[in-house]
């Protein structure tokens, strides 16, 4: 079978930045301990699970946002994640006198900064992005005069007395360069003097350029976390964009055999959250795959804590 390795993929500088920060508070005994993250550092459970070897706490409390969260804690040191975080959490955690070490990308923190210079210049701002994920929960909680949008309904619903402002639309910064038009394009009905920044990073474009310029394949496998945002939207890019039946996996464990039978190629590209080691463990299985021959079905995972991080 013809194995397709697509680049860039792997690590972005955000998530290096973010794993630096915990690797440096595990190895610095003058950081108080405990250790939390507040939420998971990068989405991925592999990198959360491994961390938790060292004594790293991730707080992921459901349905909690991170400033509720933080009432969890009384000492010691709390790391925000690379999706961001709000000023209301930076600063409780600070009343609680706790140590703080922040890892917000800084593509999110430019986003943080066009919001608010737009707000503070009269705009109102419509911010498009997925309910649930802790980047836009920082973004809009900057201010009750950000409209959310998740999606062609939301937008269709924003109200019409709006037009009489200035209107400025930006954006999650893992969305899909392919999802986004259809909510422009409502928007733009709605207020044409609207004024847009796209702010989906170089990290995430880069690699759903390389999926929708890959050769025709029979299959696409996403190694990445179910929770990562910029993973399922390079399996959309896949599937709506290129028209490959595509998978999200997290190693692999996760390869069902039956995708691969009478298959003659299949691509492999990543997250930005994904350790390479796991990427290219998926990238060996399938090369040495055989349909025929059992012994080459073993899906079991050879790497150590040491290995992912
Ligand atoms: S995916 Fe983009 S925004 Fe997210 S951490 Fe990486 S570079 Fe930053």
């Amino acid at each position: 079978m013809q194995v397709f390795d697509l680049t860039p993929r792997g690590y972005c500088h955000g998530v290096l930045n973010a794993l630096s920060i915990v690797k440096k508070v595990i190895k610095t005994e003058s950081y108080p301990r405990p250790i939390y993250v507040l939420g998971q550092i990068v989405h991925n459970k592999k990198i959360t699970e491994a961390f938790e070897r060292f004594g790293v706490i991730s707080l992921d409390q459901k349905g909690k946002t991170r400033l509720e969260m933080l009432e969890s804690i009384d000492f010691g040191t709390v790391i925000f994640t690379a999706h961001g975080i709000s000023d209301q959490a930076i600063a409780r955690a600070k009343e609680k006198g706790l140590v703080t070490l922040n890892a917000t990308c800084r593509d999110v923190i430019k986003v943080h900064v066009a919001v608010k210079t737009k707000l503070s210049e009269g705009y109102k701002v419509i911010y498009i992005g997925h309910r649930n994920h802790p980047e836009p929960e920082a973004v809009l909680a900057i201010s009750k005069d950000i409209y959310f949008v998740e999606d062609e309904k939301d937008a269709l619903l924003l109200p019409k007395d709006l037009i009489q402002y200035p209107i400025f639309v930006t954006n999650q910064t893992t969305l899909s360069l392919y999802d986004i038009d259809s909510v422009l394009k409502i928007i733009e009905t709605k207020y044409p003097h609207y004024l847009f920044d796209n702010e989906i990073c170089n990290a995430t474009t880069v690699r759903q350029h390389a999926v929708k310029e890959q050769p025709d394949v029979d299959l696409m496998l996403v190694v990445g976390d179910a929770l990562s945002s910029n993973s399922n939207k390079l399996r959309d890019v896949g599937m709506k964009a290129k028209h490959i039946p595509s998978y999200l996996i997290s190693g692999i464990e996760d390869i069902k055999l039956d995708w691969l039978h009478n298959i003659s190629s299949v691509s492999v590209t990543s997250g930005a959250s994904t350790p390479t080691v796991i990427t290219e463990e998926v990238i060996r299985f399938l090369k040495q795959y055989d349909q025929k021959d059992p012994m080459t079905w073993d899906q079991k995972s050879k790497l150590t804590v040491e290995d992912i991080l």
